[in-house]
């Protein structure tokens, strides 16, 4: 039973409150130091061998390496938000300045001349796939060093560098008076969800946080540095709100700011009793959004292990300090919630109660559809029969199944539009759309397979009765999709096509589609023996094949 002073810290968390530590969960054999209540393998890879890192260790930044024998290894190893995405590196890169970044890409493209010397870029590591912003056996050029915030008050812009946490961001800006369209998270890292898009409360006034960008600072496969702006490299700078990791790597980002103001918002709680009257106020909220683009509203329907019954979470957020705005009122006429946060907060305050429990496995999958009351419900539905098929197969430890639904009113594309474009291109759709989240959390590696599986199949089900009732659409959030999901295609030929020509002209040599195989590659897109990057043709790319041949060279 839900108290009143429950917040969806508490509430999700709730069920997830023993860590990974009380349900042990690796296989591995030759265990190194306990991390987190996870284990890394490391005890084969604690020299440097005459491999990757060893070159590296010569070149110039060879006194940012650390490997495991150094102490610090095991923290920033596991610097991944999920315990699924955490693998082994033979190295990690600390690079402290641009510059560094340019000398690390330079000293990893010269290594591989001698031998395959794959890496993976982190930022804030939230991605919840192995493989994305982490690798086994290669490199892992760890961006968190570079986690500045500097304002500008004389443009009204901030400087951000890729490893900052979006809640250090707020509490920089705030005492300026000023604050930047991020996450709703504290810890998630500025660096992956800038290049993602970057969904906010302010999404809907504003556009994706990636829209909010002016100028991005990117270090090129060839080790130059240079700006992406709407007047220098404009073509980049359009792939890179959305592109992701495909053309080069960020090392600052310069974001517009505005003047900051308190919010309205907080979360409601609610039992399951209540659900086709949440998703009728939040379809309702989705197209009144462009009455009112101040506001936002997340809706959890969230079950657990501990307690016997799927709750409704309502996150509601008003950018001006209002209370109870009438564009909430269809919400807040559902009787007998169990509890409610809302207050008047500033925006730190308000994205520390959101703040996700880390220390558990976890997978985002994510689909979008027409706002449509039936498909929601069917989602719903579907999140039901999940969670009984879950129950029935009594996983080991805490488990939590979360589905989400966000509104994505037509207003995000049209504001990216204004913005000078990016390759999401959601200006493609002119009608409101509903993204879906389901977030799955578990504990134990030996049952990613359950829960990724259901999951997996939860998606292909819910995609297929979206076609049948002709509410599918093809947008999938990169931020939030899988490694089994297409964002990339996702974005329509257009933007693929843009994609794949700034990759050919910043990127020749394909080095950021072969090296660093973390993350969705447009190499992949309609990849065919035409292939314009020769290592991808030779076999090399996102694959285990790969891992195992580093193994074996790094
Ligand atoms: C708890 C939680 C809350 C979240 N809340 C939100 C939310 O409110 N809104 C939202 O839209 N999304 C949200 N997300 C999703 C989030 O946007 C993505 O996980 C995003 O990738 C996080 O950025 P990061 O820097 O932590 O990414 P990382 O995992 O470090 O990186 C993501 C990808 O980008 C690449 N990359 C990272 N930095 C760079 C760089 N500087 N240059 C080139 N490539 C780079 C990586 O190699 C990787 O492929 C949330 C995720 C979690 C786990």
């Amino acid at each position: 039973m839900f108290v009143k002073s429950l917040t969806i810290a508490a509430s999700i968390a709730s069920a997830l409150a023993i860590k990974e530590a009380a349900c042990p969960s690796s296989t591995n054999t030759e265990l190194g130091e306990a991390v987190s209540g996870e284990t890394f393998q490391t005890s084969t890879i604690s020299t440097l061998g005459s491999g990757c890192c060893a070159y590296l260790a010569k070149s110039p930044i060879g006194n940012r390496l650390i490997t495991p024998s150094d102490g610090s290894y095991t923290d920033r190893a596991a610097m991944q938000w999920s315990l699924a995405a955490r693998l082994t590196p033979r190295c990690i890169i600390l690079p402290q300045s641009a510059n560094e970044v340019s000398q690390a890409i330079t000293a990893l493209v010269e290594a591989n001349e001698h031998q395959t010397c794959q890496f993976a870029v982190r930022s804030g590591g939230h991605t919840c796939w192995p493989g994305a912003a982490s690798i086994d056996y290669g490199v892992m050029l760890d961006l968190g060093y570079l986690n500045s915030t500097t304002y500008h008050k004389e443009n009204s812009t901030a400087s951000i560098l890729p490893g900052a946490r979006w809640g250090d961001v707020y509490d920089t800006l705030l005492p300026q008076g000023a604050l930047a369209v991020g996450g709703r998270d504290p810890t998630v890292g500025v660096g992956g969800f800038l290049l993602g898009g970057g969904n906010s409360f302010y999404a809907a006034a504003k556009g994706y946080a990636c829209d909010n960008v002016a100028n991005f600072q990117v270090v090129l496969a060839n080790g130059s540095l240079i700006d992406a702006n709407a007047h220098t490299n404009s073509d980049l700078f359009q792939v890179l709100k959305g592109g992701s990791s495909n053309v080069g790597i960020v090392v600052r980002y310069d974001v517009y700011t505005f003047q900051a103001e308190n919010l309205w918002g907080g979360i409601v709680t609610y039992p399951f009793s209540t659900a086709t009257q949440q998703i009728e106020a939040l379809v309702d909220f989705g197209d009144n959004l462009k009455n009112d683009p101040n506001s936002s509203a997340i809706t959890f329907f969230t079950s657990t292990n501990l307690v016997n019954a799927t709750s409704i979470i309502n996150v509601y957020d008003y950018t001006k300090p209002v209370v109870r705005p009438a564009i909430f009122d269809k919400f807040l006429a559902i009787p007998g919630n169990l509890s409610d946060s809302t207050r008047i907060a500033n925006l730190s305050n308000m994205v520390a109660e959101l703040e996700q429990p880390d220390g558990f496995r976890d997978t985002f999958l994510t689909l979008t559809f027409a706002s449509d009351v039936d498909i929601l419900k069917k989602i719903v539905a579907t999140h039901e029969e999940l969670y009984s098929t879950l129950q029935a197969a009594k996983p080991k430890g805490n488990w939590t199944i979360n589905t989400l639904f966000q509104p994505i009113p037509a207003l995000f594309g049209q504001h990216g539009a204004a913005a000078g474009g990016n390759v999401i291109a959601l200006d493609r759709f002119t009608d409101n759309l509903m993204l879906y989240q389901l977030y799955l959390a578990w504990q134990g590696a030996d049952q990613d397979d359950l829960f990724n599986g259901k999951g997996r199949q939860a998606i292909k089900d819910i995609k297929a009765a979206s076609v049948a009732n002709h509410t599918d659409n093809p947008f999938i959030y990169l931020n939030y999709a899988d490694r089994s999901q297409e964002p990339l295609e996702g974005y329509g030929d257009a933007s693929v096509a843009k994609i794949k020509a700034a990759s050919a002209k910043y990127d020749p040599h394909g080095v950021f589609q072969t090296l660093m195989p973390g993350g969705f590659k447009i190499s992949l897109v309609d990849s065919d023996s035409n292939s314009t990057y020769p290592a991808q043709a030779a076999g090399l790319g996102n694959s285990p094949k790969v891992q195992v041949e580093v193994a074996a060279s790094a």
